[in-house]
């Protein structure tokens, strides 16, 4: 390591990927995180089974092909409990650095709650738009791939877009986390070092605190990444305790692996018609991008 190298890793923030020569993560891209963001509003709502949900995996599998070292679909049905008919849900997988044995899953849910129930009067009947709530932490997954395309974290990577998060009505535990509990089951000796979820990662001032679950069972890895956020200056990050959320990362941590999820829940637009872009900034995505970023690179070991 050369004396201008040494003075690049000082200056590059401590704690953070720097040792061995290795090369930091790139800068990700707040507003074309934001574009990603917008498009999949624009797909329509996105509950399972929905045309928006179709063609929001569209959007999704169009941008990973560009840069992914594998893609794969995982397809399942239920029965619809609100409906006549089946519901076909699909997870999409998205996989970096294959040979590499020791690996680090991050999630988000691409699908959108079917009912505004927090809203008001005729509202509380419609689907939202989830422009926070679903497109945020697909929109940084989406970054994050970007950035995983030209820079190697050191650790093999997986991505999961989980369908069917968000479906079941207040108090019907079985019908939420269907994605990610189908993903669990069937994952075989998969055994990730560690899972990070990003759910409601946009809003404009968003403060993300200690998720209950996360705080309770993955302690280590709440401070790699909190850590880590506090290392780079991200004030988003707070590391104060938050509510317990029943989110796509319980499944997992069921399954003993360390696992936490990143999600500021208090957003007043929160299961509402009001789940919009305009909630939203650039900067917000950007910052949980690369906390994520860095972090892969503290779970290899740099
Ligand atoms: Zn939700």
């Amino acid at each position: 390591m050369g004396a201008a190298r040494r003075l690049a890793c000082a200056a590059a923030l401590l704690a953070v990927a720097c040792d061995r020569g290795a090369p930091p993560p790139p800068m990700p891209d707040g507003e074309r995180a934001f574009a990603d963001l917008v498009a999949q509003v624009e797909c329509g709502p996105r509950p399972p089974g929905s045309p928006g949900a179709a063609r929001a995996r569209r959007h999704i599998l169009d941008q990973l092909s560009l840069g992914a070292h594998r893609v794969a679909t995982q397809e399942f049905a239920i029965r619809d409990p609100y409906g006549a008919d089946s519901l076909r849900l699909v997870n999409l997988q998205a996989s970096f650095y294959l040979d590499r044995p020791v690996r680090v899953l991050l999630g988000a849910h691409y699908d959108t709650r079917p009912r505004a129930d927090r809203d008001t009067g005729r509202a509380r009947d419609l689907p939202i738009l989830g422009a926070n709530d679903g497109a945020s932490g697909v929109a940084v997954l989406l970054e994050v791939a970007r950035a995983l395309a030209v820079w190697d974290p050191g650790i093999g990577v997986d991505l999961v877009f989980f369908d069917g998060e968000d479906y079941g009505q207040e108090g019907d535990l079985e019908y939420y986390l269907m994605g990610s509990r189908h993903f669990a089951r069937t994952m075989g000796p998969y055994r990730p070092r560690a899972m990070i979820l990003l759910d409601m990662v946009g809003r404009r001032d968003q403060r993300i605190r200690v998720e209950g679950y996360s705080q309770q069972m993955a302690p280590e890895l709440v401070d790699v990444v909190f850590g880590v956020a506090e290392s780079l200056g991200v004030r988003s990050f707070v590391r104060e305790p938050g509510p317990a959320v029943v989110d796509d990362h319980v499944p997992f941590l069921r399954a003993g692996i360390p696992a936490i999820d990143l999600i500021d829940l208090d957003d007043p637009s929160w299961h509402t018609l009001a789940d919009l872009p305009e909630n939203c900034a650039p900067e917000s995505l950007a910052d949980v991008a690369r906390v994520v970023l860095h972090s892969l690179a503290r779970l290899a070991g740099r």
